[in-house]
């Protein structure tokens, strides 16, 4: 697998580093509060589970799974399977996600929170910003890192469901890309 990275652009420790920055935050922000963590999977799923255990508040944890990319590049569609969103009434809602980037997920998943839930507060925190032009005007209240416009895997993030398990973010090679191209 390691021989599929063209270059890492953020390394563990730095993922670590970071992580107890925005986990301290959160744990301020929140503390007190009726407070339901709101994972989006697949691409969360590492970073809310490391993130989570540096948080020692009594909080609640969903998962919805939402997707919107093939491949490489968005479909456009953002899908929500809305089986998981009961019990948010009256809650603060804190919705974490892998990475943004044209910004449909995200709003997506915010303005269905805010119109169908009730929930008392909707903030989002992602790992990843790219930066690149949005197609919906978004910012997160929490982000790790600002990246520049490639695509990445690692710690979540997948090329067609590969990757996921790499402990650091990085950009593939380009014979891996087309090795798992279907
Ligand atoms: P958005 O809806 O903001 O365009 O994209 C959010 C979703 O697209 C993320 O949750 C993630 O699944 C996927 N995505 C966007 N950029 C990347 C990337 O560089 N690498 C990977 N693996 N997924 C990405
Ligand atoms: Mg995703």
């Amino acid at each position: 697998m390691f021989e599929d990275i063209d270059r890492i652009l953020i390394n563990e420790g730095a993922i670590a580093t970071r992580l107890a920055e925005i986990a301290q935050k959160i744990t301020q922000d929140y503390t007190g509060r009726d407070f339901i963590v709101l994972s989006l999977l697949n691409g969360s799923l590492i970073f809310v589970a490391d993130l989570l255990r540096l948080v020692p508040l009594p909080l609640r944890l969903v998962s919805l799974r939402v997707s919107s990319y093939t491949g490489t590049g968005s479909s456009g569609e953002v899908t929500i399977a809305k089986d998981r969103l009961t019990g948010l009434d009256g809650r603060d809602v804190l919705i974490v996600d892998d990475i943004l980037d044209s910004g449909r997920t995200l709003h997506r998943v915010v303005g269905h929170l805010r119109e169908n839930t009730g929930a008392a507060s909707v903030k989002t925190c992602v790992l990843l910003d790219k930066n690149v032009q949005r197609a919906v005007p978004f910012n997160a209240d929490y982000t790790g890192f600002q990246i520049p416009d490639a695509f990445v895997v690692g710690y979540g993030l997948d090329y067609n469901e590969r990757y996921r398990n790499l402990p650091f973010i990085a950009v593939l090679k380009s014979d891996a890309i087309s090795r798992y191209s279907h």
